[in-house]
């Protein structure tokens, strides 16, 4: 079976310090966090950036030094947010694309956050999509419900496009499509072919969708963006906790774990960093 492709989520734009000691922040903790999560098996770096006070922003120059931080301390492939926090503005969130990581998420649609709406209109889509595509940054499509599969879609066929397609299916989001039992499944079947795709499980689905996604085939984005307890009532310690228990549900159905040059492949992206 194809080798497992782990993202991990590492940062995001939710958790504090405060209920999180462990989230890494300054670039030196990065450059720990991704050497660590390397060693666990990750292979993408799925990256959200924090200001001095901890909160979340789309600053350039923190882009710029967690980047460097990251690409200094491994070999993982840098996937910036353009999702940002809920609060951010387009011309924030498409700003540190110039940085030209080698790949970015595009969340293909508008969705509910718990009571906040994390809005993503059609032409915002577009200017994302053209933006990435111009700086020849690779697109991981965010879907949190099924019609984005199908903008997705639309984008990449109105824009005759033809890098590799690959998607991140994330489920359990408050306000959004939740992790029933066949909600993977029923995504995937969904997706085009010939693409890849990972999954994620918020909170207390997420062991049930990474089982879900190793048995189909799929990949699995873990980190603490996505999960706060690694059981219940025990919060994470690492990012490389979390990693390293994906790779050994993996290991257990015979699966091996990608290196980043193997995800590089499956992604059809160029063999080095940038
Ligand atoms: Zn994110």
């Amino acid at each position: 079976m194809t080798p497992l492709i782990i993202t991990v989520c590492g940062v995001g734009a939710e958790v504090s310090k405060a209920q999180q000691p462990a989230l890494p922040i300054t670039p030196e903790e990065l450059a720990e966090d991704a050497a660590r999560c390397r060693q666990a098996g990750a292979s993408i770096y799925h990256l959200h950036v924090r200001d001095d006070s901890g909160e979340p922003t789309m600053s350039v120059d923190r882009f710029r030094a967690a980047k460097a931080a990251i690409e200094d301390a491994s070999d993982l492939i840098v996937q910036f947010t353009s999702g940002g926090a809920v609060t951010d503005t387009e011309q924030d969130r498409l700003a540190p694309l110039s940085l030209r990581p080698e790949m970015a998420s595009l969340t293909t649609g508008t969705v509910n956050f718990g009571d906040e709406v994390f809005s993503n209109p059609r032409p915002l889509i577009e200017r994302f999509y053209d933006r990435m595509c111009d700086l020849d940054v690779l697109p991981e499509f965010e879907i949190f419900e099924a019609g984005m599969i199908a903008t997705a879609g639309s984008l990449y066929e109105s824009r005759g496009s033809t890098h590799h397609q690959h998607f991140d299916l994330v489920l359990g989001v408050p306000g959004a499509m939740p992790a029933w039992d066949d909600a993977v499944g029923f995504l995937a079947a969904h997706l085009p072919q010939d693409s890849t795709w990972s999954a994620t499980g918020i909170g207390r689905a997420h062991l049930p969708v990474t089982q879900a996604a190793l048995r189909l085939g799929g990949h699995v984005r873990t980190g603490f963006e996505d999960v706060f307890y690694f059981e219940a009532g025990v919060p994470a310690t690492s990012n490389a906790q979390l990693i390293e228990r994906v790779a050994a549900m993996a290991r257990a159905e015979g699966r091996e774990i990608a290196s980043p040059e193997q995800a590089r492949e499956l992604l059809r992206l160029p063999s080095s960093k940038r």
